[in-house]
């Protein structure tokens, strides 16, 4: 029988608006190279703040960006200025070091609902330049009773354009009511997230603010909803490399994040600048010294 798991998000913050964090959390750092999972919302937003998040560095990471509803602006110190909304991937690749902000677009006004993911960059490409990628449509995939719209990397065959460094699967499910089969990697982890509605697999009920981990070694999942219902599904190689992780950055060692950390903080050109009217996030130091 293969491994499931399903385990409570904790509730946050970010920026202006609450999230359920479904990873990392303790006994649990990685679905693949998936190392972060927020589902964002739903809330209520209004004017240029948006999402209310300020400039802020990353490392060694890519950060994907999907609503089911709403609109938000992502700037970053690359001179993106990119608005997103239902259906589009924004795809921002760290690398050796990017910034970014997540605003209000065009003073939207309403309901913000989606997931902000991070996907951890191998060593062959933690270190190279950063990159964006805004996809104003992506490929489906029929199911029995639903659809799936692959984000990132390949579900069985149904392949995303989106940049991928490594083997992996991020998906958005929809379902409707009945039961739905999904094919997977038997090499592949897998978990899902729930987003709305409720999702049944293997006798257990995934609803919003959890995360069911599927383990290793399956072919397929069957999924059974009966209410309109979406959910993330993520997958990938099971990561090789030890992930460390601290504020937004992810590395191996703390040496590299304390470098990163103090080159945010006197603000040298490795991030560069975010032309944003909100003010940058600086945040203490690491616990930890050298
Ligand atoms: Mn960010």
């Amino acid at each position: 029988m293969p491994d499931l798991e399903v385990t409570d998000s904790r509730k946050s913050q970010v920026g202006d608006i609450a999230v359920r964090r479904a990873l990392p959390r303790r006994g649990r750092r990685t679905v693949g190279p998936w190392c972060f999972v927020d589902h964002v919302g739903p809330a209520q937003v209004s004017g240029p703040r948006g999402m209310g998040v300020a400039p802020h560095p990353h490392i060694g990471l890519q950060t994907v960006t999907w609503l089911v509803e709403g609109e938000a602006l992502h700037r970053d110190s690359l001179g993106t200025e990119q608005v997103i909304r239902p259906g589009q991937l924004n795809l921002m690749t760290a690398g050796h070091g990017v910034a970014h902000s997540e605003e209000g677009a065009g003073g939207y006004h309403g309901t913000l609902h989606g997931v902000q993911l991070w996907i951890a960059q191998p060593s062959a490409t933690r270190d190279g330049p950063p990159a964006f990628e805004h996809h104003g449509s992506l490929p489906c995939r029929d199911l029995d009773a639903g659809e799936a719209t692959v984000l990132v990397g390949d579900l069985d065959g149904t392949v995303s354009p989106a940049r991928c460094d490594t083997e992996l699967v991020g998906a958005d499910v929809s379902l409707r009511n009945g039961t739905t089969t999904v094919p997977l990697r038997r090499d592949f982890e897998h978990a899902i997230v729930a987003l709305t509605g409720a999702v049944r697999l293997d006798g257990a009920v995934v609803d919003p603010g959890h995360l069911a981990y599927l383990g290793i070694g399956r072919s397929e999942i069957v999924l059974a909803a009966s209410e309109p219902t979406r959910a993330i599904l993520l997958g990938g190689v099971p990561f090789q490399e030890t992930v460390l992780m601290w504020w937004n950055f992810v590395a191996r060692a703390r040496a590299e994040i304390l470098e990163a950390y103090r080159a945010w903080t006197v603000a040298d050109d490795r991030f560069g600048q975010v032309d944003s009217t909100l003010p940058r996030i600086d945040v203490g130091p690491p616990p930890w010294r050298g």
